[in-house]
Formats: C-alpha cells, sequence, structure tokens
C-alpha cells in the first residue's frame, strides 16, 4: 500500500480484559500507537474490556475513534460516551459491513468468539477478493501462537492457499504490525463474489 494509504484502521478486540494484565496494556499501546501514526481506529464501540482501553488510549492520544454497534448491544457491551462518532446500526450484520466500509485494514488482538469470528470473516472476505485491504494480529504474550500454528498445519495440508496464510501479518509489537499493513501487497486473485453479495 502507498504510504499515507490507511487513514483508518478497524481493530477486533475483546469485550473482556483476558487474565493477564499485557492483553489491557496492549490495547492501550495499540491505541496510542494508531493515534500517534495519524490512523483512526473503527472499532465496535464498547466501553468495556480491551475494546475501551483500546478507544480511551486513541482519544487521549488525540486520535479519531469511531464506534459501530448494533442498537441491541448497547445496553449490554454499554457504549463508549466519548467517541469521535457512534454509528448505531440495527443487526451484527450490518455492524461488520459498517466496520469494513469505515476501514482502510483490520487489526485483530487478543479476544474471543466475537474477535476470531470477526477475523475470519474479514479474512474470507478478502480470500474471496471482497476487499484487498491490508489484515494483521496482534500477537500479544503468544496469546495467538496456536492459532498461527493451527493456520500453518492448514497450508500444509492443503486447506489453505500460502497466498491467502500470507494476507495474515502477524506481529506482538503494534508499531511494527501497522508497518508491515503498509508494506501489504494484495493476492493477485480472481473476484468470486460482487460486493452485493455478502
Ligand atoms: P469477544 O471477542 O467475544 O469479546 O467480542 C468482541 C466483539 O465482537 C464484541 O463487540 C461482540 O459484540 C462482537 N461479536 C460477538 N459475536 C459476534 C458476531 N457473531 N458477529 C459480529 N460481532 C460479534
Amino acid at each position: 500500500m502507498k504510504k499515507g494509504a490507511i487513514k483508518r484502521v478497524c481493530v477486533y478486540c475483546g469485550s473482556r480484559s483476558g487474565a493477564r494484565p499485557v492483553y489491557l496494556e496492549a490495547a492501550r499501546a495499540m491505541g496510542r500507537a494508531l493515534a500517534g501514526a495519524g490512523m483512526g481506529v473503527v472499532y465496535g464501540g464498547a466501553s468495556v474490556g480491551l475494546m475501551g482501553a483500546l478507544a480511551d488510549a486513541a482519544l487521549r492520544a488525540g486520535g479519531e475513534v469511531i464506534g459501530v454497534m448494533p442498537r441491541t448491544l448497547t445496553e449490554r457491551e454499554i457504549a463508549h460516551p466519548g467517541l469521535t462518532q457512534l454509528h448505531v446500526v440495527e443487526t451484527m450484520h450490518a455492524r461488520k459491513a459498517q466496520m469494513e466500509a469505515l476501514a482502510d485494514a483490520f487489526i485483530a488482538m487478543p479476544g474471543g468468539l466475537g474477535t476470531l469470528d470477526e477475523l475470519f470473516e474479514i479474512l474470507t472476505w478478502a480470500q474471496l477478493g471482497l476487499h484487498a485491504k491490508p489484515c494483521g494480529l496482534l500477537d500479544t504474550g503468544g496469546y495467538y501462537a496456536r492459532l498461527i500454528g493451527f493456520l500453518d498445519g492448514a497450508v500444509r495440508e492443503g486447506f489453505v492457499s500460502t497466498e491467502h496464510r500470507r494476507m495474515l501479518a502477524v506481529d506482538a509489537s503494534p508499531c511494527a504490525l501497522l508497518e508491515a499493513l503498509q508494506r501489504h501487497r494484495p493476492p493477485a486473485g480472481k473476484r468470486w463474489l460482487a460486493r452485493s453479495q455478502i
């Protein structure tokens, strides 16, 4: 990608804080790194867990933070009150589509089932040629080591192509991961679906 082409990064991360302090620290570091790089944050809009820590840190560092939350979740996840913008949408699907449309790149940080679902959906959209935006995994404290090993095994077993495995940049450092996303070259694959078919 051309330098400066990433204006906003969508960050998927846990609505919980995780069992070790290193996760909250990483969410804050990611928020500061994005604001410091002049990149806005797009995320799920919550004030809880890693999601809240990421947003707080980016806002405190003067960054733009846009939340996207389904109406039904605004009570359970507690919408962050201080965001640059909060988009309230009707469904989980609308949330994912809106987050994708607003961002130029995607990062998954440690998180639970929601984070994994979001990461794999955005990777499969890239695999289908629906977008050509860079995707990265922040491997804090080795949280994703087994997932990375699994994906490498899926390549060896012939279910994932090397080219598609390479779509996912991995680093433990927020700044190094942002740099890797800026170097990204999308795979020259076939476009299997139109955006209207998502
Ligand atoms: P979690 O990683 O499970 O803590 O969830 C992180 C975020 O993903 C939260 O904002 C959840 O609401 C959201 N989430 C959970 N399940 C889904 C889903 N199926 N599709 C989209 N977002 C989800």
